[in-house]
């Protein structure tokens, strides 16, 4: 257990703002801050964060929460482990056993295991390229005749893998990791497909490699690249780490952790081939700058950036190579509705060298003189020299058509139509059809994607039905299902639900000259022995009401802070605060604002409260009726059902009277 005061610590010196900030570029907007929802494809600044209440809000998807909430989401973490990592990031200490493992799922298990392997090889690398005889006398110096200075191998962490087979397979064991858990890191690998993750079939990933940690934009390692340095090999000059439990390449920028500052600053994010570019560009000062590492640039990649700018510029080679993987690129990103610049270098050079040869500044002129929109890029690719051929034209026209089908703004779309014509000098119309037919063709294929997909997920049979997995060791207990009361535990219950919200608005306001709303509504429920039932809601009116009873307050604070209420007080607060501002200022003097009407609301849903308890009271008398056997028995019964209806009589009258 993770004692409450940590928590509170984390509370009271992490601010929401900073810590949604770090994933989420963020613009203030009133007293609230607004910025691009991470958990949906957004292009609103859905994303509301409220920096006096200390939640977050998305009135797209509905995510909501606190600090914590957003952590757990965003990082796939347990509640503990999101602990865990904000107390990581403020420099406050949670000792050792306070995290109990047993807490976690198993998922989470694993992913931790690998986690910590991978930290484990990122300070072992580290260690080996500044400390063993290898790292000093070969790596370093050829890291040094390459430009990288001792600040920029702290600044990546870069380091140097083992030189033996199982290296870092035997230092791993040595320290206290399982050979799975190096496996499942991707740090080793099978040596022979049939012998199972066993020591003797293993071996190291990396073997004589310059490595670059990969970290995600939190700065946690998720994997590494190798660089080979030796040339008499047959081995690849990069090798990657695999796809692992935590590594999903489609989804990662390197150089993002330590570059997004600079980008949102700078509004503006260079986009390169290679690890070398990101590091040497960045130890020239140019800091705001990425690389897809390899893979094809992916929307994923594209959404990720777009929280940080909206304006990419792509600095690649001008060989062929460069050329294809930059055309590939730029659709990719405009379908993003990022703004896209291109840079070609020229054929011999890359970012790297060129910076390295020719300096910073030069390299910022020729960045901002060679840079062109792919419009600009793709007929000067297509078209060369020869400016007349109809071939050609007709050629780049399709080209360029087919990038401009990829952009979700109409607007956009006419503007670069309107380039294109005047550039090529081809009528508007005919591009126009020509846009049209891909958009299109482009729909048709996204037709196509869905119904395989809604095929495949049918042939995998429908969606069980509610209860326990398949699989899960479950014996249904006939007996308990027969009362009401258990058939209501599992049922979403509205009516405790609704409750709970009021006591989140208006635990602390007053509700009489002698009590409070939540002092209120607990009397209500201690009296007439009605406390919430379902599964969902019982345990935590129960928990509030003792911590009512020990502290003798109770507020929103309470609910914002609590794990299993902050995303029900999320949306609550959010919507209060939403809503009452339209209503002043559109219905103020036509309908009374919640204000007025909170302790209505809190009698109202009080009052439903008890019409449903009766109601499965009524159920439960009406089996007791049933299967009643002596006379006495069913007076017994008949007397309750009258009392009962007698109650919720009362209580319907009550809540007809507050209605009108
Ligand atoms: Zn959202």
């Amino acid at each position: 257990m993770i004692p409450p005061a940590v928590i509170d610590k984390i509370f009271d010196v992490a601010p929401i703002e900073e810590v949604v900030g770090e994933y989420v570029s963020l613009k203030r907007a009133g007293a609230n801050y607004k910025g691009l929802c991470p958990f949906h494809d957004d292009k609103n600044a859905s994303m509301s964060v409220s920096p006096t209440k200390g939640i977050y809000k998305c009135f797209s998807c509905g995510k909501g929460g606190n600090i914590f909430q957003f952590i757990m989401e965003h990082e796939g973490l347990s509640y503990p482990l999101a602990i865990k990592h904000l107390a990581d990031r403020y420099n406050i200490e949670i000792e050792e056993g306070q995290i109990d493992v047993n807490e976690l799922k198993e998922e989470a298990r694993v992913k931790e295991g690998v986690y910590a392997c991978l930290e484990f090889a990122r300070k072992h690398f580290y260690e080996r390229l500044n400390e063993s005889q290898d790292g000093k006398v070969i790596y370093k110096p050829y890291l040094t005749e390459r430009g990288i200075n001792q600040q920029t191998i702290d600044k990546f962490s870069i380091g140097l893998s083992g030189t033996q087979k199982n290296h870092l397979l035997q230092e791993g064991i040595k320290n206290g990791y399982t050979v799975q858990q190096l496996y499942d890191a991707g740090l080793v690998k099978k040596i022979n497909d049939d012998g199972g993750i066993v020591e003797g079939n293993l071996r190291d990933t990396f073997i004589e490699r310059i490595v670059f940690p990969i970290f995600n934009v939190s700065g946690r390692v998720l994997g590494f690249g190798g660089r080979i340095i030796k040339k008499d090999t047959k081995a690849p000059k990069y090798l990657n780490s695999p796809e692992t439990v935590v590594y999903e390449k489609r989804k990662e920028l390197y150089g993002l952790s330590v570059s997004k500052n600079d980008i949102r600053v700078k509004d503006e994010v260079y986009l390169v081939e290679g690890y070398m570019d990101v590091v040497s560009l960045n130890q020239s000062g140019v800091e705001n700058v990425v690389a897809a590492s390899g893979t094809a640039f992916t929307e994923e990649q594209a959404r990720l950036l777009k929280r940080f700018t909206h304006n990419i510029t792509m600095l690649f080679d001008g060989d062929t190579a460069g050329v294809n993987a930059s055309l590939k690129h730029v659709k990719t990103l405009l379908g993003a509705d990022l703004n896209v610049k291109v840079a070609l270098f020229p054929e011999d050079e890359d970012p790297d060298s060129f910076i390295q040869k020719r300096g910073t500044s030069e390299f910022e002129n020729y960045v901002a003189q060679k840079s062109q929109n792919f419009i600009q890029l793709i007929t000067e690719v297509k078209m060369g020299e020869s400016k007349n051929d109809p071939i050609k034209k007709a050629e780049t026209a399709r080209n360029i058509a087919e990038n401009i089908a990829a952009l979700p703004d109409p607007l956009k779309r006419a503007a670069f139509i309107n380039e294109t014509a005047s550039l090529l000098e081809i009528p508007e119309r005919i591009l126009v059809d020509e846009v049209n037919k891909f958009k299109l063709d482009n729909r048709k294929q996204k037709e196509r994607e869905q119904r395989r997909e809604s095929r495949m997920a049918e042939q995998q049979g429908p969606p069980a039905p509610d209860g326990p997995p398949a699989g899960f060791d479950y014996v249904p207990d006939y007996t308990d299902f027969k009362t009401p009361e258990a058939l209501l535990a599992n049922k979403k219950n509205h009516q405790e639900e609704d409750l709970l919200k009021s006591l989140i608005l208006y635990a602390d306001r007053e509700f009489d000259e002698e009590q409070n709303v939540a002092q209120f509504i607990f009397n209500e429920l201690e009296e007439d022995e009605i406390w919430p039932v379902s599964e969902e809601f019982a345990a935590i009116f129960k928990e509030a009401y003792s911590y009512w009873q020990e502290h003798k307050v109770l507020n929103e604070l309470y609910f914002i802070r609590n794990a299993s209420t902050c995303k029900l007080a999320a949306e609550v607060l959010s919507r209060r605060h939403s809503l009452s501002k339209g209503w002043e200022e559109n219905f103020e003097k036509i309908v009374k604002t919640d204000e007025d009407n909170y302790k209505h609301e809190v009698v109202q849903n009080l009052n439903y409260l008890k019409l449903n308890h009766i109601e499965m009271l009524m159920k439960e008398n009406q089996e007791k009726l049933q299967v009643a056997e002596t006379e006495e028995d069913i007076m017994i019964c008949q007397n309750v059902h009258a009392n009962l209806q007698e109650f919720r009589k009362k209580i319907t009258d009550q809540i007809g009277t507050v209605i009108l």
